[in-house]
C-alpha cells in the first residue's frame, strides 16, 4: 500500500459558493437566519425545484419516479449550496433524486436494519444490551436521498403523541439495563424547544440513564436552528452528545461551523457520522479532508458507515473493500482522531460491526508479526505470562457499594 504524500489534502478554508443571492433575492437576513422561515420555504416538489435548479434528464425522471416513493424536501440553505453546473455535486446528490432511486433490486430491504421486529413500543428500537434508539418524529429539514430509515421519514408516524411518548419513557424507566438513549427520528431538532424538553427532562430524571445522544442533520442542513437558547437547553441535560452527519467537506460552511462551535462552546460535544457513498465521497482524500474540517471545528469523526442495503440505494453503495482501503489510507498518515470507525450495520438486524485493515502478517507463539501503515514488518514479542484477570477488581467493586 502506498499513499502519495503529495496527495494529503491541505485543509481547505471554508469558501462556500452559495447561490442564496441568486435564488432567494428577496429573503432578508432575518428571514434567512430564521429556521422556521427556512422550513416554510423548503422546496417540496419537482416544479419548484425545477425553477431553482436546471435538472438533468436523469434528475427530472428521478423526481417524477420517486414522487410516490419518498418525500422531497430541501431547505433553501442546503439548496443554495448545490452546484448548478454539475450533477455529481455532493450536496446535489444527497438532495435531488435520480432515476436509480426508483429501482428496487433483489435483496434490498424496506427495513434494512431489522428494526421493526425490535420495537417493543412505537418509539423504541432496542437492539443492543445497554442502549436504545428513541424515535421522536418523522420529519427532517432535508430528505436525504440516501435515507435508509425512509419507511419512517416518509411520513405516517408523525410526531410522537403523548401516549406513545409516555410508553417510550416508561420502557426506558422499566429497563434498568438501558444506560444510553439515542434520540433520533426524523430530526429531533425540528421539535420546538418545549417539545424537546418534554422528552429530555423525563429521560434525564431516570437514574439509570447515564447519557443521552441526539442524532441530527441540523448543523448540516439547517444550521440556523442551532441557537444559543437550544445550546443552553441541551447543556442542562449533560452528559448529552450531539451526533451529526456531514458527508463531504463542501457541507462545512461558515454557517455549519458556527452551529457546531456554538454547541461545543456550551459544553455539548459533537460527533460526526458519515456515510460512504459511491462517487460522492468514496475517496480517501475526501474523507480525510472531511475529518480535518470536522476536527477544526471540534467535531470528532465517529463512524464511517457502509451504505445499508435499503431499497433504491444500490447506485450509492461501495464495495466493502473500498471502505477498508480508505481507512488504510488514513491510519498512520493522519491524526488518529481523524480516522473514523468503518461500520457495517448488518442487514437483517445483527447490529453494527467495524472493519479495519488487517495489519497482522503472522502469529507465532512467542511473537506476532505486524506491518505498519507503510507496509513495513515489525515484530511484537508476546509476554510469557498470559493471565489477564485483575486481582484488585473485586475489592474495587466491593468498595463502590
Ligand atoms: C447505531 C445504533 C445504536 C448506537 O450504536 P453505537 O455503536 O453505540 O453508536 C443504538 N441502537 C441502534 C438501533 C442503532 O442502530
Amino acid at each position: 500500500m502506498s499513499f502519495d504524500e503529495q496527495q494529503t489534502p491541505a485543509t481547505a478554508d471554508l469558501t462556500p459558493v452559495s447561490r442564496r443571492a441568486e435564488l432567494f433575492p428577496d429573503a432578508t437576513d432575518d428571514q434567512w437566519n430564521d429556521w422556521r422561515w427556512q422550513m416554510r420555504n423548503s422546496v417540496r416538489d419537482g416544479a419548484r425545484l425545477a425553477q431553482l435548479l436546471k435538472l438533468t434528464d436523469d434528475e427530472r425522471a428521478g423526481v417524477a419516479e420517486t414522487a410516490k416513493i419518498f418525500r422531497l424536501g430541501i431547505s433553501p440553505y442546503y439548496l443554495s449550496l448545490i452546484d448548478p453546473a454539475h450533477p455529481f455535486c455532493p450536496v446535489r446528490m444527497q438532495a435531488v433524486p435520480v432515476k436509480a432511486e426508483a429501482r428496487k433490486r433483489a435483496g434490498e430491504l424496506r427495513d434494512p436494519l431489522g428494526e421493526d421486529p425490535r420495537r417493543p413500543v412505537e418509539a423504541i428500537v432496542h437492539k443492543y444490551p445497554d442502549r436504545v434508539l428513541f424515535l421522536a418524529l418523522d420529519t427532517c429539514s432535508v430528505y436525504c436521498r440516501h435515507c435508509t430509515r425512509r419507511r419512517i421519514t416518509n411520513g405516517g408516524e408523525a410526531e410522537l403523541n403523548k401516549t406513545e411518548l409516555e410508553k417510550g419513557l416508561e420502557y426506558v424507566r422499566t429497563h434498568p439495563q438501558v444506560r444510553d438513549v439515542l434520540l433520533s427520528g426524523g430530526d429531533p431538532f425540528l421539535l420546538s424547544e418545549e417539545r424537546l424538553e418534554q422528552i429530555l427532562a423525563p429521560l434525564r430524571a431516570i437514574p439509570h440513564v447515564e447519557m443521552i445522544r441526539i442524532g441530527t442533520r441540523i448543523p448540516v442542513c439547517l444550521p440556523m436552528r442551532v441557537t444559543e437558547s437550544l445550546a443552553k437547553l441541551l447543556r442542562k441535560y449533560a452528559p448529552l452528545f450531539v451526533v451529526t452527519h456531514f458527508n463531504h467537506p463542501k457541507e462545512i460552511t461558515v454557517e455549519a461551523k458556527r452551529a457546531c462551535e456554538l454547541l461545543v462552546d456550551h459544553g455539548v460535544p459533537v460527533e460526526n457520522q458519515a456515510v460512504l457513498m459511491r462517487r460522492l465521497n468514496s475517496d480517501a482524500r475526501i474523507i480525510t479532508e472531511l475529518s480535518h474540517a470536522c476536527l477544526k471545528m471540534r467535531v470528532r469523526p465517529y463512524y464511517l458507515h457502509q451504505m445499508d442495503v435499503a431499497e433504491g440505494l444500490e447506485h450509492l453503495r461501495t464495495p466493502i473493500e473500498a471502505g477498508v482501503k480508505i481507512i488504510e489510507q488514513m491510519r498512520g498518515w493522519t491524526t488518529g482522531l481523524a480516522v473514523p470507525h468503518l461500520a457495517v450495520d448488518l442487514p437483517g438486524g445483527g447490529g453494527k460491526v467495524t472493519l479495519q485493515p488487517d495489519y497482522v502478517l503472522e502469529r507465532k507463539p512467542n511473537e506476532t508479526i505486524l506491518r505498519n501503515y507503510r507496509g513495513q514488518p515489525y515484530a511484537y514479542p508476546e509476554p510469557e505470562e498470559t493471565d489477564c484477570s485483575c486481582p484488585y477488581d473485586d475489592v474495587w467493586r466491593a468498595q463502590r457499594r
